[in-house]
């Protein structure tokens, strides 16, 4: 089962639901005999989607980051290792061909923090084979990738119970 035509997502913005809205779509593609692949850059936490992923065929997961926070003005060289490590992987599985749709999670925010030159990215996009269907997530997408996608979402945060003092949950923030 393929795709006649991919096309590029981009989930972004400050609100809640990016990296799980990627993760829905996967789900209901992989139930149409699509398979999946999705690389997640600076995570290194096993998140609760990797156990509930393990029990979906044709869902692979591979994450490309450290559990550390991530300084925008001044990252860690490993932080920017990892990151082109992942990039280089998701390319091979983009031009293999065999996934039929590729989630790059977070790779907005790790071309914002520049851990991945914007270049590179714009590249693999402008030359991915065309039935591989691609979502970008993250936040501060830049304006370029968005006038190379297909489809645009940005998330607005009206309101989000950490401004309450609500901490991340596990099963439900990770
Ligand atoms: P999710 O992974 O729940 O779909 P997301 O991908 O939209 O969220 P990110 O911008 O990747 O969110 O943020 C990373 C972490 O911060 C996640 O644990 C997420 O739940 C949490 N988060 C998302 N939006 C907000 C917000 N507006 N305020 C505080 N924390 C947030
Ligand atoms: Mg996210």
């Amino acid at each position: 089962m393929t795709l006649e035509k991919g096309l590029i997502h981009i989930y972004t913005g400050n609100g809640k639901g990016k990296t799980t809205a990627a993760i829905g779509l996967g789900v209901r593609a992989t139930g149409n005999g699509l398979k999946v692949y999705m690389v997640q850059f600076m995570k290194g936490r096993r998140y609760s989607e990797i156990d509930a992923l393990e029990h979906i065929p044709n869902f692979t997961v591979f994450q490309s980051g450290r559990d550390e926070f991530v300084s925008k003005e001044n990252p860690e060289q490993i932080d920017i290792d990892l990151a082109m490590k992942g990039f280089e992987h998701a390319k091979k599985v983009i031009n293999a061909g065999k996934h039929d749709l590729v989630i790059l999670d977070e790779i907005n925010v790790a071309i914002d923090f520049n851990l991945l030159p914007l270049e590179d990215v714009l590249n693999l996009l402008e030359e991915k084979p065309e039935k591989v269907e691609l979502v970008l997530t993250g936040r501060y997408a830049d304006p370029e990738i968005v006038r190379q996608a297909d489809l645009v979402s940005e998330i607005l945060e009206i309101k989000h119970p950490y401004q309450e003092g609500v901490q991340s949950r596990k099963g439900i923030d990770w």
